[in-house]
């Protein structure tokens, strides 16, 4: 898996801190490279009005129109909005592995959305779960069932602040498959 780069792009604003986690994170933790590919715009027709949030699967599609993929084996989307798919009030991310795109939200992410103190080490690890999560799904991971897993399906935040970002040691074995 050591010739994986993945494309890091902001969708809308996205604070540095969150971009620096990544690419530092993912690097040390996997030996995958990431690149930054700049900013796009969120979609408006992404929005919807009666719900409040934005329909991750609208902003997938633009994002594999808007981005080339000519340096690198997957892109990254990152946004700091609500992101929602049909069937669920919310998610933390999503990915298309037919399409190598993949999104996460830093919006349920924070601390603050849960009405805790701002903790960076708590924020850091919950971003780059959610990344290595949806990263594993475009390496063709389906979720996992081992609740230690970052394969692992969150259905909250505890869920993903349990499992944490490491793969276990079957689904690590299936991401060798594809060196
Ligand atoms: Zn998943
Ligand atoms: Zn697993």
């Amino acid at each position: 898996m050591n010739k994986v780069s993945i494309c890091v792009v902001r969708v809308g604003n996205v604070e540095d801190f969150v971009i620096s986690v990544l690419q530092s994170g993912i690097k040390l933790n996997f030996g995958w490279e990431v690149k930054l590919s700049g900013e796009i715009e969120i979609p408006h027709q992404s929005y919807n009005h009666l719900r409040k949030q934005f329909h991750s699967t609208t902003i997938l599609h633009h994002i594999k129109n808007q981005v080339k993929l000519k340096d690198c084996s997957i892109v990254l989307g990152v946004t700091s909005v609500d992101l929602y798919v049909s069937g669920l009030n919310f998610v933390f991310g999503e990915a298309r592995p037919v399409d190598g795109v993949c999104i996460i939200s830093t919006y349920r992410l924070r601390p603050r959305f849960y009405g805790d103190e701002m903790d960076e080490k708590i924020f850091e690890k919950r971003i780059l779960t959610e990344a290595v999560h949806e990263i594993g799904h475009l390496f063709n991971l389906r979720h996992c069932s081992n609740p230690n897993c970052v394969m692992f399906f969150s259905n909250s935040i505890f869920d993903t602040d349990k499992k944490g970002f490491l793969f276990c040691d079957n689904c690590k074995s299936k991401l060798k498959i594809l060196k």
